[in-house]
């Protein structure tokens, strides 16, 4: 089922999410296909649950390979470098703009099955790590916007 993503200024969008006590719960288990279809269906890089309105430490990640699922997902270590790339966010449609970033980031989960795993994450990986976790935390990038490049009630890019 695809899920009804929700825009900013909803106020949801801003609170901290709960950590999920049971990655097995047959709901959770039910929801996270649900969120990779949402995800793939509006072509989302990733999405975090807060983004659908429920307030659960879960995050997808599209990837080469599988998605990425990541159940209270924590940064435990980032590199010092940082770099300044655009960002858009699904709950944020039709602006864009840049935000500086970790360069690396290394962040301990649970998988979909409730095993403990580590994601190291550099370039691109470590900013969509980095925006989806900040979700999680009532977080979006446009509180860290160092500037717009695009705004869809101008249309044009306004670099
Ligand atoms: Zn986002």
């Amino acid at each position: 089922m695809i899920l009804k993503i929700i825009t900013e200024p909803h106020l949801l969008l801003r609170e901290k999410a709960n950590p999920i006590k049971n990655p097995l719960d047959s709901e959770i288990q039910k929801f996270i296909p649900d969120l990779i279809k949402t995800m793939n269906h509006d072509e989302g890089i990733g999405i975090a649950a807060p983004q659908v309105g429920k307030l659960i430490q879960l995050v997808v990640i599209n990837t080469k390979d599988e998605p990425l699922v990541l159940i209270n997902p924590k940064i435990v270590s980032k590199s010092i470098w940082k770099e300044i790339r655009e960002e858009g966010c699904l709950s944020i449609p039709g602006v864009f703009g840049m935000v500086k970033r970790h360069k690396k980031v290394k962040v301990e989960a649970l998988n979909d099955k409730g095993k403990k795993v580590t994601i190291k994450g550099e370039g691109l990986l470590a900013r969509v790590l980095q925006h989806e976790i900040d979700h999680i935390n009532g977080i979006l990038f446009i509180d860290k916007l160092i500037k717009k490049t695009k705004d869809k009630e101008h249309g044009d890019k306004v670099l």
